[in-house]
């Protein structure tokens, strides 16, 4: 998949928040487009081994947990730990994906998809800036080396406004594929579809909620939305933040009632 989007000369690509859910929509478009056509969750199995031709293996990558993911971008070797704790070495070829084995079993079932998007998201990305066969983007080998190490803070990652003065290129590596990945797992149309339903459901006859302000209805709403999309709460609740649907407070200090109330 080719992104047509402004690229520094290390590489790295210039991308817009909204435009990730454009990037999200054509990939979908072109490899599931089924998803596009009403909510459900997308197979992000079958996206990345099928469809970007990823290899995913899965090992303890740390003894703490405290990477979720990793992705080789050129052929390397990565020594991380099996399932009795004991030292292990994968020759990892570019393209391999390893998932921490901490997000095995059912209570974990959304984060280990939205790690594996989060992944296949810097494959999307990340290929000019870290390719080791583009001589221009030689030096970055070197400095960035040939593996992404995805820590979990920042894997449905909640971040300041404030923060992104001071980030460097690989806080915009990890932005992007968070960005990304919410895009692919909740496509923008059909998220904002079944909000309306979930919405409709639970009888609230509001464009959006407010955050906190009846935090049953709130749960339950989000709830709906992780069954469908299978992603964490977490992930759901930042999505609809991002997409308006869920706000600190209304506009103008009251409540935006729709027209049938
Ligand atoms: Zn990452």
């Amino acid at each position: 998949m080719h992104l047509d989007y402004p690229m520094k000369k290390n590489g790295m690509y210039i991308i817009k928040k909204r435009e990730f859910d454009d990037i999200g929509e054509n990939l979908l478009k072109e490899y599931m487009p089924d998803v596009l056509e009403y909510p459900k969750a997308v197979d992000i199995m079958n996206l990345a081994t099928e469809c970007l031709y990823l290899d995913v293996k899965d090992m303890y990558i740390t003894q703490d947990g405290s990477i979720l993911g990793m992705i080789a971008f050129d052929d390397t070797e990565f020594t991380g730990y099996g399932i009795g704790l004991d030292e292990e070495t994968l020759k990892l070829s570019a393209g391999t994906v390893l998932i921490d084995y901490s997000l095995w079993g059912n209570s974990n079932i959304g984060r280990r998809r939205y790690t594996l998007a989060h992944e296949c998201s810097h494959w999307i990305c990340h290929r000019p800036y870290h390719s080791p066969d583009k001589r221009t983007f030689e030096f970055r080998k070197n400095e960035a080396g040939s593996l992404i190490a995805c820590r979990s803070e920042n894997i449905e990652g909640v971040r300041s406004a404030s923060a992104y003065s001071n980030y460097d290129d690989s806080d915009w590596e990890e932005w992007q594929a968070d960005s990304l990945a919410a895009a692919i797992l909740m496509p923008r149309k059909t998220f904002a579809r079944a909000f309306a339903d979930a919405m409709y459901e639970e009888g609230v006859r509001l464009r959006y909620l407010i955050k906190g302000d009846d935090i049953i209805t709130e749960r339950r709403v989000i709830h709906r939305l992780t069954e469908i999309f299978e992603v964490s709460h977490k992930a759901a609740q930042i999505r609809l933040k991002t997409l308006g649907l869920l706000r600190e407070c209304s506009y103008d200090g009251r409540y935006d009632m729709i027209v049938w109330r």
